[in-house]
């Protein structure tokens, strides 16, 4: 890509991001330009992602997928919901529509199942619907969801051809985090999904997904940037879109990493 169309591109995720304020002086490091004038593009410090650079091109490497340390689940004495018999997304869907397994089910209006590809290589997943998720059943249709929208945009991702995903399928109350149990609950029927969707990657939106997933906690700083194996899944994290809002300064990271995430998934799928 030209240097002048990711200028294009850079600037245009910036004022979707945070209107048309600049928050930089310097051009950020993810488009800093080099003497021969072309733009490089850096993974996070202590990246598993190196660049390679060719003509007039940046080639990412990526070493072994990391492995997380995961710690053992906190025992719950809860039942596991039994997914055994389900085959297909419909089917989850489902019985996710008539799931009353905990208290979350009380308050909403709808399950938030997920909707997209469902032979997506890429699945974005978040942490539970907001007021307007729950108010329409669909993930991501509020402010941070249109910012979602505008991030995959900005790498040529059109939101039907990925997978979005919550670990929460109910909206928590005044939009809260989920607790333990109902991410205990929850979180099962997502690991089905991401069993019948089989995508190639994850890109997971903050540190309630991150955590869930890897059953460890981390600092932000630590991990995004990095790409783990999640059960032979190449999985980033970065920061949700809602706290992208909050905080604008997170834009640029967030921009690296799809960024970074947009050529690997270009370099390993091939349609
Ligand atoms: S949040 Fe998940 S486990 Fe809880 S009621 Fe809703 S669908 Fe069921």
């Amino acid at each position: 890509m030209s240097l002048k169309k990711q200028l294009e591109n850079y600037f245009t995720f910036t004022e979707k991001t945070s209107g048309s304020i600049l928050y930089f002086d310097t051009l950020p490091e993810a488009i800093n330009v080099n003497k021969k004038n072309k733009a490089i593009l850096k993974p996070a410090n202590n990246s598993n992602i190196s660049i390679k650079q060719s003509v007039g091109t940046n080639i990412f490497e990526l070493k072994q997928p990391q492995k997380i340390a995961s710690v053992k689940a906190p025992k719950l004495d809860i039942e596991a919901i039994d997914l055994s018999e389900i085959k297909t997304l419909e089917e989850l869907e489902e019985a996710v529509a008539n799931c009353k397994k905990c208290p979350l089910n009380t308050a909403r209006k709808n399950t938030v199942f997920g909707t997209g590809n469902p032979d997506a290589n890429l699945m974005i997943i978040g942490e539970a619907p907001g007021a307007d998720e729950d108010e329409q059943g669909k993930p991501f249709v509020g402010r941070a969801g249109k910012l979602l929208t505008d991030i995959l945009k900005a790498i040529n991702f059109s939101r039907e051809e990925v997978f979005i995903a919550n670990i929460c399928k109910c909206r928590p109350p005044g939009n809260r985090r989920p607790n333990t149990e109902e991410v205990y609950f929850c979180e099962q029927y997502l690991h089905k999904q991401i069993e019948l969707i089989k995508p190639k990657f994850i890109l997971a939106l903050g540190l309630t997904a991150a955590d869930t997933l890897f059953k460890s906690s981390h600092k932000m700083a630590d991990i995004r940037g990095k790409i783990f194996d999640y059960q032979g899944i190449k999985t980033m994290v970065t920061y949700h879109p809602a706290a992208l809002l909050r905080n604008p300064n997170w834009k640029r990271p967030v921009w690296e990493d799809v960024k970074i995430l947009r050529k690997l998934y270009d370099e390993e799928v091939h349609d």
